[in-house]
C-alpha cells in the first residue's frame, strides 16, 4: 500500500485509512477480538492509518489490535466535541489510557460547522496545541461535513490537518456540493494542510457504484489519504485492490453489495423529505419515522436530501 506525508507534518499514513466506527455497536458489532483481527489484518497488508473518536466508544479494539505492532509504526487519528480545556484534556486522556499509549498522532475537533463554531471551541484549540509542544499529540486539526468547515482550516493556521466528506455526489456535505469542497480541499492542500477524506461511498450509499465512487476520490491528487468504514476482511481485500490497481472482481464486489442494509438513525424527525426524493416506492414515513422497504435499491439518493444526515447504508 502506498505511503505518502499528511500535508506539511512528518506523519507518512497508508493512502487507505482504516475507518473503524463500523466496527462498533452501532454498526457491525463485533467483538473486540473480531474487531482487533481486523485491524491487524489491514495492518499486515499496509494500512497503517486508522480513524477513530472518541463517541466511537472503540479504544479497546485498537489497544488489543496493536499489540505486538512498534508504536511508531501505527497513525492513530481521534476526534472530540470538546469545546473547554477541561473536556479537552479529559478526552485525550481517556484517548492515551484506553488505547494503551503515549501519545496520539492526529487529534481533531469532531464537526466543526465554520470558522465560528472553532472559535467557539477556542479553549480546546489552545489544549490541544499545548499538548502538541509537549509530544501528547503530534498534529491538530478538524473534521467537518460543511464546505464552511473547510474554509475555517484556511483561515485558521493552526489547522493542520482536515478530515472533510468527499464523495462524487456530494452526499453528507450540508452547504455546498462537491465542486465547492473540492476549491477548498485543492487549495488547503497548497497551503500544506494534511487530507484524509471521509466517506468516499457516501456512507455506504454509493456501494452501488463502488468502482466509480472510489475511483472519484482515489483520483484526486490532493487527497492524501482516503478513510473508508471497514467490517470484514472481504471489504478490506476489496479496498486495497481497488486503491493499488482500480479494480476488484466482480465475484467481489457482488459479495459486497449483496451484504448492504438501509438504516434510519433514531433521531429521524419524520420530515418526508425521503420519501418524496425516492423514486422507487423505497422509504415511508410511518407515525413520525421513516422506514425502507423491499422496494429500496441502495442508491442511496433519499440521503442527499435527508436534513438529519441519518440515513446510512451498512
Ligand atoms: S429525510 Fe431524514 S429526517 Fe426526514 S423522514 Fe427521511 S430519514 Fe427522517
Ligand atoms: S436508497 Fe434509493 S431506493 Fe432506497 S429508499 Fe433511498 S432513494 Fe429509495
Amino acid at each position: 500500500m502506498k505511503k505518502v506525508v499528511l500535508g506539511n507534518t512528518n506523519i507518512i499514513v497508508s493512502r487507505l485509512c482504516f475507518g473503524s466506527l463500523t466496527m462498533t455497536p452501532f454498526q457491525a458489532n463485533l467483538s473486540i477480538k473480531e474487531g482487533a483481527y481486523l485491524i491487524k489484518y489491514a495492518y499486515d497488508r499496509g494500512i497503517n492509518f486508522l480513524d477513530t473518536a472518541e463517541i466511537y466508544d472503540n479504544y479497546k479494539y485498537i489497544r488489543e489490535a496493536l499489540k505486538g505492532i512498534k508504536r511508531e509504526d501505527y497513525v492513530i487519528a481521534s476526534k472530540t466535541y470538546a469545546y473547554t480545556a477541561k473536556m479537552a484534556e479529559e478526552s485525550l486522556q481517556q484517548a492515551l489510557k484506553e488505547i494503551g499509549t503515549d501519545y496520539i498522532d492526529i487529534f481533531l475537533l469532531h464537526e466543526q460547522e465554520s470558522i465560528h463554531t472553532v472559535r467557539g471551541h477556542f479553549e480546546a484549540v489552545e489544549y490541544f496545541l499545548k499538548a502538541k509542544e509537549s509530544g501528547l499529540i503530534r498534529s491538530f486539526g478538524i473534521s467537518t461535513h460543511r464546505v464552511s468547515g473547510a474554509l475555517a482550516a484556511k483561515e485558521i493556521k493552526e489547522i493542520e490537518i482536515i478530515h472533510p466528506i468527499v464523495n462524487k455526489l456530494g452526499i453528507g456535505i450540508h452547504d455546498g456540493n462537491i465542486h465547492d469542497m473540492l476549491n477548498i480541499l485543492s487549495d488547503l492542500h497548497d497551503m500544506g494542510k494534511g487530507i484524509y477524506a471521509m466517506k468516499p461511498l457516501g456512507g455506504g450509499h454509493l456501494i452501488g457504484s463502488m468502482e466509480e465512487a472510489l475511483g472519484f476520490v482515489r483520483d484526486i491528487p490532493y487527497l492524501d489519504s482516503i478513510a473508508i468504514g471497514m467490517q470484514s476482511t472481504d471489504e478490506i481485500d476489496a479496498n486495497i485492490k481497488f486503491m493499488e490497481e482500480g479494480s476488484i472482481s466482480d465475484e467481489l464486489a457482488g459479495r459486497l453489495k449483496k451484504s448492504r442494509k438501509l438504516i434510519v438513525a433514531d433521531y429521524c424527525i419524520g420530515c418526508g423529505k425521503c420519501e418524496k426524493r425516492c423514486r422507487q416506492g423505497g422509504i415511508t414515513v410511518i407515525g413520525s419515522r421513516a422506514v425502507p422497504n423491499e422496494n429500496c435499491i441502495l442508491c442511496g439518493y433519499c440521503a442527499t436530501v435527508c436534513p438529519e444526515f441519518c440515513i446510512k447504508v451498512i
